[in-house]
């Protein structure tokens, strides 16, 4: 039994033996086995996941069961399901700042990733990104490499931010007239580890003049920055909706009109031929209503108040002594802070912390369990005992004063134990 308020708060967890549901049996005699520890849980790793908010939680329920048709039938069930998807579509037009008809429907920032590289470029043509990617990205472009696609990865520099020089030398000059490669740009709005944001509208502006075609990976961005593609310049944007309080595997992409892209899915004609597959009705309404919300807390001081509390987190996390932050100087979104403790494993320091009821992670949440350092850290140049022991502390919009409060109060404690027990190997340097 866990019992959850929002803001991940869990105010008791029981622990049973056996199955579940006879724990949950009040005649069971698992219960009497029962061992409830009160624990105070704070939820700090918003990067990895959100919890849907409770109005896109009743915005989605009566598309379960009652407004169940398909988007694409034509009697009355299936006319309501269309009117409400349409209306999501109206509120991502509004996010992306786009048309409607620029917008298609997903499963997530996964998809929209592979749909940019795999949908735009053959054999022969261009692939420019960063080294600081997604692997929704990354291992997209070992794939188009494969298959004969020109790839070059841009590093970024000690701050974060992808070296705008090196990208210029990589785009070259303009389009040759006659030239039938296509370049595409495939760089990141937010990086999910460290938070920093990249100059995407000073690289619209590379790709335009270098007759590019430019891909943003907004899933980190959207709903922590205003976005829009106009001012960018970006011919397409992927976004997920689990990343700002909506439900998981539902995305959304901007497809400027007119862009190239082959879908990755065939079969039916759905989101205009763009990508087949029955509309996943109660998610896009939960994708719809969280982007929504998103966009009035880019405008009620949500992120402001995160910010600061972000701020403060970071600064008594940095008093703790052999700490240090990635990304210092760059601009960052306002829910995140990447932290180095010296002389320690990150890994250990993430279970010693979830013991104690604080969820974080270290390298890239996406891939918790694994063990290899941050790639994002080592090209930002940490090496890898340094990658490794830095931690990811990511924050929900409705952290409070308290969750910072008791991460300060277990942190320092945990390191200190933990230094103490680390092999005299764990040294780390920059
Ligand atoms: N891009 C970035 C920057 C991400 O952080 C993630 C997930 O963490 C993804 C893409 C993949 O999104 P999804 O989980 O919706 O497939």
């Amino acid at each position: 039994m866990a019992m959850y308020q929002i803001g991940v708060k869990i105010d008791v967890i029981a622990l049973y033996p056996g199955d579940p549901a006879e724990a949950r049996n009040p005649d069971s005699p698992y219960n009497k086995c029962w061992r409830v520890i009160p624990l105070n849980r704070v939820y700090m790793d918003a990067n990895a996941t959100t919890p849907l908010l409770p109005e896109v939680m009743e915005a989605m329920r009566p598309y379960w069961m009652e407004v169940f048709g398909n988007a694409s039938s034509i009697h009355r069930q299936g006319q309501e399901a269309r009117k409400a998807v349409d209306h999501a579509r109206e509120v991502l037009a509004r996010l992306f700042n786009c048309r409607e008809a620029e917008v298609v429907f997903n499963s997530g920032g996964t998809e929209g990733d592979n749909t940019a590289i795999f949908g735009l470029l053959k054999p022969g043509d261009r692939l420019i990104t960063t080294s600081i990617e997604h692997s929704a990205v990354l291992r997209a472009a070992e794939r188009v490499a494969e298959r004969g696609v020109d790839v070059t990865f841009v590093g970024p520099q000690p701050d974060g931010l992808v070296n705008i020089e090196q990208l210029r030398r990589a785009v070259g000059p303009n389009t040759r007239p006659g030239d039938s490669r296509r370049t595409l740009i495939s760089i990141m709005l937010a990086n999910n580890e460290t938070g920093v944001l990249q100059p995407v509208e000073e690289i619209g502006k590379i790709a335009a003049e270098a007759g590019a075609f430019f891909h943003v990976d907004a899933v980190q961005g959207a709903g922590k920055v205003a976005i829009d593609v106009r001012r960018i310049g970006c011919h397409l944007m992927s976004i997920s909706a689990h990343k700002m309080h909506g439900p998981k595997g539902v995305g959304a992409m901007f497809v400027r009109r007119g862009t190239p892209v082959d879908p990755l899915l065939v079969g039916g004609s759905h989101e205009r031929r763009q990508r087949a597959g029955t509309e996943n009705v109660p998610g896009i309404i939960g994708m719809g209503r969280a982007a929504e919300l998103a966009m009035q807390s880019l405008e009620d001081g949500t992120i402001e108040r995160m910010a600061k509390l972000r701020d403060r987190l970071q600064a008594g996390l940095l008093k703790i002594e052999g700490t240090r932050l990635n990304g210092v100087g760059a601009p960052r979104t306002a829910n995140t802070t990447n932290i180095t403790f010296e002389q320690l494993e990150g890994e250990a320091l993430v279970i010693a912390l979830d013991l104690k009821g604080v969820a974080v992670s270290g390298g890239s949440a996406c891939h918790s369990g694994a063990t290899e350092p941050s790639h994002v850290l080592m090209a930002m140049g940490l090496d890898k005992h340094a990658a490794r022991a830095s931690l990811r502390f990511s924050l929900l919009k409705t952290a409070t004063d308290a969750d910072v409060d008791y991460v300060l109060n277990v942190v320092p404690a945990a390191v200190e134990r933990l230094r103490a027990l680390a092999p005299e190997t764990v040294v780390s340097g920059q």
